[in-house]
């Protein structure tokens, strides 16, 4: 190659003309997927009813262990100022800190048996971020009302009412944040100084830094960001696929029964139309907490929280169909 042809080709990207606008090199692709609000409908059933059942199983025990008394101290107290652990009648110390290893690999290998038999039950019905996200959601339909309802607020312009329910919202939102934040610190802290010491407003400043950034991350996490902790953030729910198999227990629709889709009337017979099961009321989309269409397969974003199932139960129940 002449050193002109080496030249020409070392400037060729430089004075090659711009790709057509329109063209295949025009396209940008972006990184960041603009968020759909999700606005889930309520939904009751045999799953919600074990979904809210952990609800209250898990917050009874977080926000009321800390308030329980044994032997004249607290039951449960993580001092680690003292380097003293103590669990009911035990006291443990830094040199015991296997037993805390032991139980996280026990726990670490019970969740992978639970997800390998029976999916994500974890997500769906005991991690944090379900349980608060459920809590922070049944508020506010308590304050906005139900899905139509939140969906009509937001689009509507800002006015006093709108200002009213928001600033509501987030009122209760943001205490319910910092009682939880306030509980966690008092897993550390005698929970009964604490509270006397918030009362003053003279905790200290790890004591406040806590509070604010566990409550901060409460009402972040629950209130703002709900599903997109569980589909961009959190790293159980991208490896648990790996731990299925074809006996593991998943949410998923059943295309032999509910195919081909359609609306119908109740009395009609599905079968002479041609029609399956499904009668494309979209209930189990409207109810899904992470907004996928559950029969368009396993998706990654789904927590298996089953209330597409209950909400296709009740559709089943009122068309005359078997459930399930
Ligand atoms: S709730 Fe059931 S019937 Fe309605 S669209 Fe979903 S799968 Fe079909
Ligand atoms: S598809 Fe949605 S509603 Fe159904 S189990 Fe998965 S996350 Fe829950």
């Amino acid at each position: 190659m002449t050193q002109a042809a080496r030249a020409a080709q070392v400037i060729r990207p430089a004075i090659e003309p711009a790709p057509p606008p329109g063209g295949a090199d025009d396209t940008e692709q972006s990184l960041y997927e603009i968020r759909r609000k999700i606005y889930p409908r309520a939904v009751h059933g045999w799953f919600a009813a074990w979904r809210w059942a952990l609800v209250w199983l898990t917050q009874i025990v977080f926000y009321g262990l800390p308030w329980l008394q044994w032997n004249d101290r607290q039951a449960v107290l993580f001092d680690l100022a003292a380097r003293k652990f103590y669990i009911f009648g035990f006291v443990f110390w830094p040199q015991d800190f296997i037993y805390l290893t032991l139980l996280l690999v026990i726990s670490a290998l019970a969740l992978f048996l639970f997800t390998a038999v029976a999916g994500r039950l974890w997500c769906g019905y005991a991690c944090p971020q379900t349980v608060y996200t459920e809590i922070f959601l049944w508020i506010e339909e308590k304050i906005e009302g139900k899905r139509l309802e939140r969906m009509r607020l937001d689009q509507a312009p800002l006015g006093p009412r709108k200002f009213g329910l928001k600033v509501l919202k987030h009122a209760v939102w943001i205490a319910l944040a910092l009682w939880t934040g306030f509980t966690f610190v008092g897993y550390f802290t005698p929970v009964i100084e604490l509270g006397r010491e918030v009362t003053a407003l003279s905790t200290g400043p790890w004591e406040t830094f806590w509070i604010l950034f566990y409550g901060f991350a409460t009402y972040g996490n629950a209130g703002w960001m709900r599903e997109q902790v569980c589909k961009y953030m959190c790293p159980y729910a991208r490896f648990q696929g790996v731990m299925f198999d074809k006996d593991t227990l998943i949410v998923t629709y059943d295309p032999a029964r509910g195919e081909p889709r359609g609306p119908r009337s109740r009395r009609a017979d599905a079968r002479a139309l041609g029609l399956g099961d499904c009668v494309n009321c979209d209930m189990c989309v409207q109810v899904c907490p992470t907004g996928i269409d559950i029969r368009n397969g396993l998706q990654y974003e789904c927590i298996g929280c089953a209330a597409c199932i209950d909400a296709c139960d009740q559709v089943m129940e009122r068309m005359g169909y078997s459930k399930g």
